[in-house]
């Protein structure tokens, strides 16, 4: 099931913030293990397609809103490994069908939707009822591949990272986040970076879910031992939200060092570790690795003026 995969390239951010902080940065390009099944989304997937194939399961079926990085995935990896799938949108059907969606129509998914209201119930064992008495025997992978398979996937992210001391990545759930701690050494730490407001709630729940990972006994690289902390300054005032000083800076970053980001995760990581630097934050000789945690296909949304009015983008001036 990974052979089709590249290994994560690892690639150095040399530029003189880096300089004159005394650090070695580096980003674990998650972005460019495969075309359309790539970043956290494949490692969140793989252990969930993997327990759907055991038990002979022939339908996945999943939930996104109509941007979801999840949905594309999910359409894109059930094609390549022969499943079909259902995805339950959140909200109302928009035509055309954003690039997102018709992705997925392409991949062969077949899309139902549901209201906001209902739509919130997708946890519930009555609306799964639901789905399986509509659809049949269907294999339910929670939004965002958000469960300790999902979990156990991102404990494989950093197998083939070079040696650092620190490690950054933005977070939503704090999914990835946990298979990342569960891989690290006691001499090293991990950061987040919560994308959206008040995010400080997320310590508790990256808690839990490490606590009912443990508990559940599942495969363990490194006992939960190295410190770790939550920043939650670099929300842009909330979940998909973004402003002109951070659509600056993406550009200026791709331009800079061939990086692409998604504004919805990546950039804000990407943003406040650069904003952390030029303050002193890190230690001089720090080895430093963010993740590329994927997500570029859903910058359509934000870049859609339908959705968002955000105005034209400044070039970038030195
Ligand atoms: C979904 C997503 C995240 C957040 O992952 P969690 O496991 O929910 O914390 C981060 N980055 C990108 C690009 C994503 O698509």
């Amino acid at each position: 099931m990974t052979s089709i995969f590249l290994p994560p390239p690892t690639q150095q951010i040399d530029n003189n913030i880096t300089q004159n902080a005394g650090v070695k940065l580096s980003v674990l390009r998650l972005d460019l293990m495969h075309p359309w099944v790539n970043g956290n989304k494949w490692y969140k997937l793989k252990y969930n397609l993997l327990e759907a194939q055991e038990k002979h399961f022939t339908t996945l079926l999943t939930f996104g809103g109509a941007y979801s990085n999840h949905i594309f995935a999910t359409a894109a990896a059930s094609k390549l490994f022969g499943f079909k799938t259902i995805g339950v949108i959140r909200g109302e059907q928009t035509s055309p069908l954003n690039s997102t969606l018709s992705f997925a129509v392409q991949q062969g998914m077949q899309l139902v939707y549901l209201d906001r209201t209902t739509y919130r119930q997708r946890h519930t064992q009555k609306l799964q009822a639901d789905l399986r008495e509509r659809f049949g025997d269907v294999f339910i992978i929670p939004e965002g591949g958000c469960n300790l398979n999902g979990v156990l996937g991102c404990t494989e992210i950093l197998q083939q990272a070079e040696d650092f001391d620190v490690v950054c990545v933005a977070c939503g759930t704090g999914t990835t986040f946990a298979g990342i701690l569960l891989s690290l050494t006691q001499k090293q730490r991990a950061i987040a970076f919560p994308v959206l407001k008040h995010g400080e709630f997320l310590k508790q729940e990256i808690a839990t879910l490490l606590q009912n990972y443990l508990d559940a006994d599942l495969p363990v690289p490194n006992q939960p031992a190295c410190a770790w902390e939550l920043i939650c300054d670099y929300h842009f005032g909330g979940y998909a939200k973004v402003n002109n000083e951070l659509l600056n800076f993406s550009q200026q970053f791709q331009q800079a060092h061939g990086v692409s980001l998604d504004y919805v995760y990546t950039a804000k990581m990407f943003y406040g570790v650069i904003d952390l630097l030029k303050q002193g934050f890190f230690s001089k000789g720090d080895r430093i690795l963010l993740i590329h945690t994927g997500g570029l296909q859903g910058n359509i949304g934000i870049e859609n003026p339908q959705r968002i009015k955000i105005g034209p983008i400044p070039s970038f001036k030195d």
